[in-house]
């Protein structure tokens, strides 16, 4: 693996085999796909349609939603129908524990309309029912045409293959720590259950891996290890990364770590949220770590200065707000009618110090006037001065201009 360019941006992605979800590629070069998942009662089609919408406006490409019941799985059919209906195209994953044999052998409708499987091989049963349960979800997949993710978790690991490797370090001459011994369990659970597809008859292009843990070297050694030993397309994820702050900054340095290895080809940020908040927060972080670390584009990123005692109001922190919620919120039009605005930079800035200069890298900035400043507003576009703006419409005046570059 080598660096794309003289130690500058990331390392060369590792080449996975491709595996096609729903019309959606992960892996094989793909960009990084982002996908999310529903917080819903998935038997409550009204609610989980609707947040499936929500997710796919944000920008989520893929969906997971849980099928924990015979009415859970009953619903999926009717929850595709009506995406369909509502002209929204994204391909829907079954997560699956326990019980998914069962519920895809009693509702074969729901096998149908899923476009993707996820197994998670620490609680398919124990020992010879957990072959054949295994087994049986395989079987699903191949009559079907699904592919699966194999997602292996931290939280609900093989018991039988903790046990058989704890009991293999027993006899190491130089035992290896108990934290090295379950990321090996949580790694060949994932490597172990894909080849036992593979012998099923399901085709290696039809698998995903995860391994996903809650801490974040122990994820980054996890997937390193994991890229190493196979190419399977790889959906990283640190699991249970917490509310608030604590999950947007874990997640983003356990993935962020790993995509500049050129390590993941489709990711979820599993974010707690925050009481009342949107559940479409995780796609929007996952969209920003990948744009911010320039993998991909999906929408105009606002640059703006921290604002400090140069600063004569918070007005330039309200406008770069307003400013990154209406490019979002045009995104799902500009895309459309203007494809390429998602790679147009923006730059709001406090005052004369930086302001001319960041806004004149930017393909659009405006410098407002600090303490001791005229009142007045410099904008520049593609790194010329402009206009000058100034009054109480700046920022009507300012997403005006914006609109209008756009249109230009
Ligand atoms: Fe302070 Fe001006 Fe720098 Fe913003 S650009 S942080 S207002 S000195």
């Amino acid at each position: 693996t080598q660096h794309s360019q003289d130690r500058f941006g990331p390392l060369t992605r590792r080449i996975t085999r491709p595996v096609v979800i729903g019309g959606v590629q992960v892996g094989g070069g793909a960009p990084v796909v982002v996908q999310s998942m529903t917080n819903t009662d998935t038997a409550d089609v009204a609610s989980t349609v609707k947040q499936i919408g929500e997710l796919w406006r944000a920008g989520s490409e893929l969906v997971r939603v849980t099928v924990n019941t015979t009415e859970a799985a009953a619903a999926i059919p009717r929850i595709v129908d009506k995406l369909a209906m509502m002209g929204i195209h994204v391909p829907i994953i079954g997560d699956f524990h326990y019980n998914g044999h069962t519920l895809l052998a009693g509702e074969p409708a729901c096998a149908q309309a899923l476009a993707k499987y996820r197994i998670n091989p620490g609680n398919v049963g124990f020992g010879k029912k957990k072959d054949t349960q295994f087994a049986q979800l395989i079987e699903f997949a191949i009559q079907y045409g699904k592919p699966v993710r194999i997602g292996a978790n931290w939280g609900s690991l093989d018991q039988a293959l903790a046990a058989r490797l704890m009991d293999e370090n027993a006899q190491r001459a130089m035992p290896w720590d108990a934290g090295r011994v379950m990321r090996e369990a949580l790694i060949l659970s994932a490597l172990e259950s894909a080849q036992r597809a593979v012998e099923l008859g399901l085709p290696a292009e039809r698998i995903i891996l995860s391994a996903k843990v809650s801490g974040v070297q122990e994820l980054v050694a996890v997937y390193r290890d994991l890229s190493m030993r196979s190419d399977f397309a790889l959906h990283l994820g640190l699991t249970e990364a917490g509310i608030g702050s604590k999950g947007v900054v874990a997640s983003s340095a356990a993935l962020g770590v790993l995509l500049q290895e050129g390590i993941g080809d489709t990711i979820r940020i599993s974010l707690t949220p925050e009481p009342g908040a949107s559940r479409t927060q995780e796609v929007i972080v996952a969209q920003e770590l990948l744009q911010t670390m320039g993998l991909r584009a999906f929408t105009p990123m606002v640059t703006a200065c921290p604002g400090c005692g140069r600063t004569t109001s918070e007005f330039f922190q309200e406008l770069a707000k307003v400013v990154q919620e209406h490019v979002r919120g045009k995104m799902p039009e500009w895309k459309i009618s203007h494809p390429g605005a998602e790679n147009m930079t923006l730059a709001v800035m406090g005052c004369v110090v930086n302001g001319p200069g960041e806004s004149r890298h930017a393909n659009i900035g405006i410098s407002l006037p600090g303490t001791g400043e005229a009142p007045s507003a410099p904008v520049f576009v593609d790194g010329q001065k402009s206009v000058t703006l100034r009054g109480d419409n700046i920022a009507r005046e300012f997403i005006g201009l914006i609109d209008d570059y756009v249109d230009s």
